[in-house]
């Protein structure tokens, strides 16, 4: 069973007025980057919590997450006005599946996330493991609207460190910007301009592919892979692609 560890908030970095995130001094011990922890806040005699993935590396002194304000949620307001100096629970047991550790052997991975999604993926493509593992990596980011592409500065660090090997492909649905694509991932996968934009393909062959967001785009993006005779990846019965599903 896990225990709940007191740790205090460090900073809390508001993007916008229902984007941020929060910077945690705790010591929670190991994990690997993709994974997730509960994060909770006392309720009466009981505890308020809800899982969130980490965007630091394992490495990184501090916890960080990356989360939207649900305003008729019971934890994410609270979480949201928390400050510098704040206490804050945080779970013993960090857990999940979304880590390079449990994908196949293959030459490409895919990561695609909408919104507050693109944590988990952050963490894997500050750490080294991933890219001694594939040959390519592709991250595809997709928002509404173009101010809430955030972290553009550890993207940026990440295409100067790995160059060709890493493509990143933002997605605006709904307004134009440019360098953007401006459809929903599905309808980009359908037509083409996915893969076109990547310079790669997604084929059973060479690529497993990580979802992280709205079960929307993960129910629709699993559909068109098992379209193309992937299926979903289990340790006991080896797939094609992973996912984490927020909401
Ligand atoms: C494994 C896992 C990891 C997660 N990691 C993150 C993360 O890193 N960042 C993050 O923002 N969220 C993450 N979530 C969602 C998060 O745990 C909370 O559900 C969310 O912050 C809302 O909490 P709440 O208590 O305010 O509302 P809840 O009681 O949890 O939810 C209230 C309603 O809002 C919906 N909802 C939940 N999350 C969202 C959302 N992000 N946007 C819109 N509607 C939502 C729920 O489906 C529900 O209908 C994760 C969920 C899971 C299962």
């Amino acid at each position: 069973m896990a225990s709940w560890l007191e740790g205090k908030v460090v900073d809390n970095r508001r993007l916008n007025e229902y984007l941020t995130s929060l910077i945690i001094d705790v010591d929670i011990g190991g994990y690997e980057a993709g994974q997730f922890v509960r994060i909770g806040l006392p309720d009466g005699d009981e505890v308020l919590a809800r899982p969130y993935s980490l965007v630091n590396t394992p490495q990184e002194k501090h916890l960080e997450v990356y989360f939207n304000l649900v305003e008729e949620g019971p934890l994410s307001p609270r979480l949201f006005e928390l400050r510098s100096g704040d206490n804050i629970l945080v779970a013993d047991n960090p857990s999940g599946f979304l880590t390079v550790s449990e994908v196949p052997e293959c030459r490409h991975l895919w990561m695609i996330a909408t919104g507050t999604g693109i944590g988990p993926f952050l963490s894997i493509l500050k750490s080294e493991a991933a890219w001694q593992q594939f040959e390519k990596i592709v991250l595809c980011y997709s928002v509404s609207y173009a101010t809430e592409l955030a972290y553009q500065d550890i993207i940026a660090s990440i295409r100067d460190n790995h160059g060709d090997r890493f493509r990143f492909v933002p997605v605006v649905t709904r307004e134009s910007h440019e360098g953007a694509l401006g459809k929903r991932v599905p309808a980009l996968m359908q037509d083409g301009s996915l893969e076109q934009h990547a310079g790669i393909t997604i084929n059973a062959e060479d690529s497993h592919v990580m979802m992280c967001g709205s079960s929307a785009m993960i129910t629709d993006v699993s559909a068109e892979l098992m379209s193309r005779d992937m299926k979903k990846h289990r340790r006991r019965d080896p797939g094609h692609f992973t996912t984490e599903k927020y909401h």
